[in-house]
């Protein structure tokens, strides 16, 4: 009996070794360990024999179907992780990493900030939640001024406000500095608007002023016609129209030549030739007061465009709202 196990054993080892995938590992594990696998069988015979011969040859059955058990295990784990890599090769194409990109409005503000930064500006940020007094007081428009209603504004209370537009961060900035000043602001704004193709309760805006003894208008028109080149084309025709804004004076939104029709008149620009880009003026008298400054001695401009306006003339885009539904078909494009 004891030879016969020690014989099923060596034969064992011996198909062991010469076992490499997973199915003959399997086979083999049938062979002996399965339900009529000769080491089964064995050890179930040895509850047959005479009492005094059951414990030695039990002991030594149990030892090599331990170890035959566990060498099945292991050869598998190790057959399991050679099926896993596949075969190096060295002569395949390397796989492309997929590269993010930055969004078109990102793309727009870095353009227009690059511009300005070439002209001697600077970017100051203000914050998206501001004070009554900051968004509307300070730039002349005190409790109940009828300008007010022209920009529909978040209340988060009596006092506290979702900013309505950038021009906040000029009274930020002139509070804590002197002129010479020569600031941009881009940022995020909010009005409480119907969503449609032209209009969102979130949008961007890039706001800037120049402050200093004697800017006037000339200056406001130099730059904003070198800006308008730097970011439409040199030969972009420019446009200034009396406006009005309550925190300038005098005022004037500023046109391009239409991109689309080259001024020959489409639905775009509704058959006038032109496409209104931003607003501008030199600042009143009354701001330079809230913030302390002498009017008399200092005088300057300030400006504001939406940069998703700008974007979709550009980009010759017909819905604001693809910009934030982040539909990468559509953003990949840009
Ligand atoms: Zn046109």
């Amino acid at each position: 009996m004891e030879e016969d196990l020690k014989r099923i054993g060596k034969e064992a080892k011996e198909d062991l070794d010469k076992a490499k995938t997973l199915e003959e590992l399997e086979t083999l594990r049938i062979k002996y360990l399965g339900r009529k696998g000769s080491l089964t069988l064995f050890i179930r015979k040895i509850g047959d024999l005479p009492r005094e011969k059951r414990p030695s040859l039990g002991k030594l059955a149990n030892e090599i179907k331990k170890n035959l058990s566990q060498e099945i295990e292991e050869r598998r784990a190790k057959a399991k992780e050679r099926h896993l890599l596949p075969p190096l090769d060295l002569t395949l194409p390397g796989k492309r990493p997929s590269l993010g990109g930055l969004h078109p409005i990102t793309q727009i503000l870095n353009e227009v900030t690059g511009i300005f930064l070439r002209l001697g500006f600077r970017v100051v940020q203000g914050p998206e939640i501001e004070t009554d007094y900051y968004n509307f007081e300070a730039l002349n428009m005190p409790p109940g001024h009828p300008a007010r209603g022209m920009l529909d504004t978040f209340y988060l209370s009596k006092n506290t406000l979702l900013r309505s537009h950038t021009s906040p961060v000029q009274i930020h900035v002139m509070e804590k500095e002197k002129p010479p000043i020569r600031v941009i602001s881009p940022g995020k704004v909010y009005r409480y608007e119907a969503v449609d193709a032209s209009h969102l309760p979130m949008f961007h805006q890039v706001e800037g002023f120049m402050v200093d003894e004697g800017i006037s208008f000339s200056h406001l028109k130099g730059i904003l016609e070198v800006f308008l080149n730097g970011l439409f084309g040199p030969k972009t025709p420019v446009r200034f129209r009396p406006s009005f804004f309550p925190y300038t004076e005098p005022s004037a939104e500023v046109d391009i030549g239409c991109l689309i029709c080259k001024g020959k008149g489409c639905s775009v620009c509704r058959q006038t030739g032109w496409l209104e880009i931003l607003g501008s003026g030199m600042i009143d008298p009354s701001v330079f007061k809230a913030v302390g400054y002498d009017s008399e001695k200092y005088t300057g401009f300030a400006f504001g465009m939406g940069i998703e306006r700008i974007a979709m003339l550009k980009y010759n885009i017909s819905d604001m709202r693809l910009f934030f539904e982040n539909d990468l078909r559509f953003l990949r494009q840009f």
